[in-house]
Order: structure tokens, then C-alpha cells, then sequence
């Protein structure tokens, strides 16, 4: 019997699943996490097991691509237990694994990743300072990180940058944090910062419209766009200088929602099916109940994927689009 496929009310199929398998993390990154943030407990979380069989029902229903985050995916203890699972259905059902990292952890784990089948990673770094990455993440760890994409290029792992453009702070750095990356065949996507948890920070403060960005970036380089389809939200250019391509999620100036193929299931396994919205399902209970279903949980959950979000970040002090922070729902 064919499968059947997850599909949302809007007649998107739904082939891309965030999974993520913590909300703790060695940083402590400003926009994303508070000095004294409150972690869950054990008990909350999904375990390894129930993480595995939740990916499985997803592989099931016709999700290709699995991206591991958090927190921090590689603090979560075994994890390479659950990626060499998962690994075992590339080939089978499965296109990709693929992971979200801060990097810290990659020297110590290049290599099996490239081991079980992993291709390509996303490395979050929005800055080359030592001093502004340690007050930015509120942790000395730049070294660290570096080593850790050194380690991951020569494990043969393809990086791709994720840098949040903050408003001064990184802002006139990109240009060069794009050089430098460009010069190591890594592309880079600039990220708006979203308003998502409560931080220590004002969100007006930090806001940076990725058209600024993009004006700074066309007044060094001349930038072709190019059509990358993704399903995601990002549109992109190829630096002509440089040969590399840059790509811009923009939430907040531009709606990206039309062809969005993903869901996110948090590490406490509620399935949200949209990044701005706080309407979801929790996987958990149909996981823990006496009967486990995951299977109905998530046809329950694709009927109310909303159209779009509707973030806004223009009135200084207004509380967060949605309360739970990203490391939370996972990037
Ligand atoms: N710890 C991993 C990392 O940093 O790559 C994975 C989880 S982290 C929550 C995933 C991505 O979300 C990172 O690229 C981070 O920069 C981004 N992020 C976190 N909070 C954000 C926010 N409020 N707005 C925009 N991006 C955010
Ligand atoms: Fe940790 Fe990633 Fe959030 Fe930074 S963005 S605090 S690395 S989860």
C-alpha cells in the first residue's frame, strides 16, 4: 500500500522534520537564551528511545529530511547512538540527516558523523572576535568553535554558516565574516533575528532588516541572485568576487510561508507546525499514553499547520511573538 504521505490543510506535504534533542547548551547566546535560563527536566524530555520512534512514525509518512537541533544537539548525552539509528534508514525512506550545531563539540564528533552517512551540517557563528563572541554567547568558546569547523572540513562535512545580523554588534562585521568564510568554500545565510522567548534584551535593539544588510553587502560585491529552492526560507545570491552564495532569511520583512515543507517537534516532543505560532500537538502524550499512536498524533497535528506566521518586532517592549525561546523549538 502506497504510504500516505503528511500533508497540511494548504496542500503542502510535509517531507522536512526539525527534531530537537535538548534545550540545553554550553553557550548562552543573548538573543537566544537568557544568563539564568531555566532548563527542563529529565523527566520532560523525550528519551533517545521515544525520539527514535517519533522520527521513525515521521519516516513513515513520507518525511525525506531529518535536521537534529536544540540547544545544542551534540550536549545531548549518546547522541550518536540516536544519529546511527537514524542512519541506519538513509537509502531507506530517508534523503538526509543532517544536524544544527554551535560547533563546540565537532572535534570531538567530525568524524563519526561523517562516518554514519552525514553530509553536510549548519554551523551557527555570527562573529571572528574573540571579545564580541564571548559577550555575544556569554562564554569564551571561539577557539573551540573554530577547531570544530577545521575538524568538520577535514572529516569531509560540507559547513554552511548561519549568522544572526545583529544590529551593532555584527553588523559591520558580515562583509568580512562572508569573505572569510567564502575563502574556505563555506556559504553563509544571514538570519533576521526573530522575536521568540523572553531574553535580557530588547529585541528592538538588536533588530538589523536583512535589506540593510544586503545594501551594505551590494555596495562591496555584485550579487546574483539565483534560484535555490529549498522549501525553506531563505532566498539567495552567489557573490560574484567570490564564487560563494549567501542566503537571507528575512521573517520579518518578507513572508516566506507559501511553500513551507517542515514541522518541528520540540525535545519534550510537542509537534509545532509553524516557528510563529503557539498552536501544536504533543507527540509525548500519544507516545507515553497506553496505547501509543504517533501516527494519528500527527494527522491531528498537520490539520492545524496555519497559513503563515505573523511575527512583528516594530513596537519597542512588545512581549515575544511566542513565548518559547528557539532553543526551545529548535532552529
Ligand atoms: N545550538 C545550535 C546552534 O546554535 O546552531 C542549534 C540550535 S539554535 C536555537 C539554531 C539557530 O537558531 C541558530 O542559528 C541561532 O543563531 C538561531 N536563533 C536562536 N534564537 C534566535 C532568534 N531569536 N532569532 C533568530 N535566530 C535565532
Ligand atoms: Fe545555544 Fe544555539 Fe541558542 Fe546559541 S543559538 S544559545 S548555541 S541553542
Amino acid at each position: 500500500m502506497p504510504k500516505q504521505i503528511l500533508t497540511d490543510s494548504f496542500g503542502r506535504a510535509i517531507t522536512y522534520l526539525r527534531l530537537s534533542v535538548t534545550d540545553r547548551c554550553d553557550l548562552r547566546c543573548t538573543y537566544c537564551m537568557s544568563e539564568a535560563m531555566a532548563f527542563l527536566p529529565k523527566r520532560d524530555v523525550l528519551s533517545l528511545e521515544e525520539l527514535e520512534r517519533l522520527a521513525v512514525a515521521f519516516i513513515h509518512r513520507g518525511v525525506r529530511k531529518i535536521r537534529l537541533t536544540g540547544g545544542e544537539p551534540l550536549v545531548r548525552r549518546d547522541i550518536m547512538t540516536l544519529l546511527r539509528r537514524l542512519s541506519r534508514r538513509l537509502g531507506d525512506g530517508l534523503d538526509e540527516i543532517t544536524l544544527t550545531t554551535n560547533a563546540t563539540q565537532l572535534v570531538r564528533y567530525a568524524d563519526e558523523l561523517a562516518d554514519i552517512g552525514v553530509k553536510r551540517i549548519n554551523v551557527s557563528l555570527d562573529t571572528l572576535d574573540d571579545a564580541k563572541f564571548a559577550q555575544l554567547t556569554r562564554r569564551r568558546m571561539l577557539g573551540k568553535v573554530l577547531s570544530g569547523i577545521e575538524a568538520a572540513q577535514a572529516a569531509g562535512l560540507k559547513i554552511k554558516l548561519n549568522t544572526v545580523a545583529l544590529k551593532g554588534v555584527n553588523e559591520d562585521e558580515i562583509p568580512s565574516l562572508i569573505a572569510w568564510a567564502h575563502q574556505r568554500d563555506i556559504d553563509v545565510t544571514l538570519i533576521e533575528v526573530m522575536p521568540l522567548g523572553e531574553i535580557d534584551e530588547d529585541r528592538v535593539d538588536q533588530y538589523l532588516p536583512l535589506t540593510v544588510m544586503r545594501d551594505a553587502l551590494e555596495a562591496r560585491w555584485t550579487l546574483e541572485p539565483i534560484a535555490l529552492k529549498t522549501g525553506g526560507p531563505a532566498r539567495y545570491v552567489r557573490v560574484v568576487e567570490t564564487g560563494g552564495v549567501v542566503g537571507f532569511i528575512s521573517p520579518l520583512t518578507n513572508n516566506f510561508c507559501a511553500d513551507c515543507n517542515r514541522v518541528r517537534v520540540t525535545c519534550t516532543g510537542k509537534i509545532y507546525m509553524c516557528l510563529g505560532h503557539d498552536d501544536h500537538v504533543d507527540l509525548r502524550a500519544a507516545l507515553r499514553g497506553p496505547q501509543p499512536d504517533a501516527a494519528a498524533a500527527l494527522d491531528a497535528a498537520m490539520v492545524r499547520k496555519p497559513e503563515r506566521h505573523d511575527f512583528d518586532i516594530s513596537s519597542r517592549g512588545a512581549a515575544p511573538a511566542v513565548a518559547r525561546h528557539m532553543s526551545t523549538t529548535g532552529g
